[in-house]
């Protein structure tokens, strides 16, 4: 079988048949004809059920995955949305990360409540210290999330997966911000794989989409018939976009880890940083076990400065380069101020995050460029001082 750098370019992406067109034609058809009733010519019928730009993206995403079928949805809350309705009746248990994305933890705790699913918040960097929680709870599903947003904490899949399979569990591992290219969690044991494709596979900030991937039948059946029951399928085009992304996601992660890398560090020594949140720094609490379970450390860096909120917003107001923005793991880098955009719908709960807590999504641009770019934004704090 082809090695992923392969698998990212070429599944999925067979020459057309009918033109020899190396790349796949865009199929925005919404029927199919049929030779006779019920009689298809390659099993496509109507596009909510099953569309040819849209299967070709799920060959290339359960290959990247090392997972055996693939669902791709109009964003990754639609994916999370359907895996978790395919997973769960009224009165199941779901034990989840306590820093799980702030979306993944409202559509929990505000919308499946209503429908008597109820949930724990737990702290999975220890692994032991969830199995009491585990055992006692009960769970279908426990929900991770490594690296986790914003905070950059670091989960041992491979033993959580013990704790969660020990009680029965499914594991589903959101692996958004480390993607295929660096973290494959099906090979370490998880059922279920989510993705907000809108980040590093899509790539390019110019599409939403989602993903479930999975490697056994009997789920994926079930994920299967809601994909199309309930309809939140990825649209061909946003399908065709997706997949485009995903052919240079290898190279492209390789930059963001090289120049996060290089900026992780080089905010180390910043007078008015109080913490840098990196997987990759030697001094990362997770450090060890990203080494262990990562290939690379990603493009996402989250940063606390000194002076309270008020200096978060200024430096979030500051950088030239990086844009104000939510979202990440696009080409270009982004800055954002999760108190108050991204993580606004958790403050109050025990997923709130730090109000000097700045994150940053560090793109492929000149690393020179960027650091500086950030390095300027942090120094004119001292003028803030100043004029205060
Ligand atoms: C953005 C994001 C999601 C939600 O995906 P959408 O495409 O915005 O619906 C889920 N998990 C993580 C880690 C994310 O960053």
């Amino acid at each position: 079988m082809s090695k992923f750098n392969t698998l990212a370019v070429h599944a999925g992406q067979d020459v057309d048949v009918a033109t020899g067109a190396v790349i796949p034609p865009l199929h925005l058809s919404s029927t199919f004809k049929q030779d006779g009733v019920g009689n298809m010519r390659a099993g496509y019928e109507y596009s909510r059920s099953g569309n040819p730009t849209r299967a070709n993206l799920q060959t290339n995403l359960a290959a990247l995955e090392g997972g055996s079928h693939a669902f791709a949805f109009s964003s990754g809350l639609a994916a999370e949305d359907t895996l978790l309705r395919s997973l769960l009746q009224p009165g199941d248990h779901v034990v989840i990360a306590n820093d799980v994305y702030g979306g993944t933890y409202r559509l929990i705790n505000g919308v499946f409540s209503k429908w008597g699913i109820t949930h724990t918040a737990i702290d999975m960097s220890d692994p032991e210290g969830a199995r009491a929680v585990i055992a006692s709870t009960k769970p279908k599903v426990v929900w991770i999330e490594t690296p986790s947003n914003p905070m950059l904490r670091i989960i041992d899949i491979a033993a959580m997966v013990e704790v969660a399979h020990a009680s029965g569990a499914v594991v589903v591992v959101d692996n958004t911000f480390a993607t295929p290219a660096l973290q494959q969690p099906l090979s370490l044991g998880a059922d279920a794989v989510v993705h907000s494709t809108t980040k590093y596979l899509g790539g390019h900030s110019d599409v939403v989409g989602g993903a479930v991937i999975l490697q056994n039948y009997t789920l994926a059946e079930q994920v299967a018939y809601l994909h199309n029951a309930a309809g939140a399928i990825a649209s061909p085009f946003d399908s065709y976009l997706t997949v485009r992304g995903i052919k240079t996601l290898a190279v492209r992660m390789d930059r963001h880890s090289q120049n996060a890398g290089a900026i992780a560090e080089r905010l180390q020594s910043h007078p008015r940083v109080e913490n840098v949140f990196y997987p990759g720094l030697p001094s990362h609490v997770g450090h060890d076990i990203a080494r262990a379970q990562m290939s690379g450390f990603g493009g996402m860096i989250s940063i606390t400065v000194t002076g309270g909120e008020a200096a978060a917003r200024h430096v979030v107001a500051n950088t030239h380069l990086f844009t104000l923005a939510e979202s990440l793991g696009g080409v270009e880098s982004l800055v954002e101020f999760p108190f108050a955009m991204t993580h606004a719908s958790v403050a109050g709960t025990a997923l709130a995050v730090p109000e000097n807590l700045v994150r940053l999504s560090v793109g492929i641009e000149d690393v020179d460029d960027l650091t500086d770019d950030i390095v300027a934004a942090l120094d004119s704090l001292d003028s803030l001082a100043n004029n205060a």
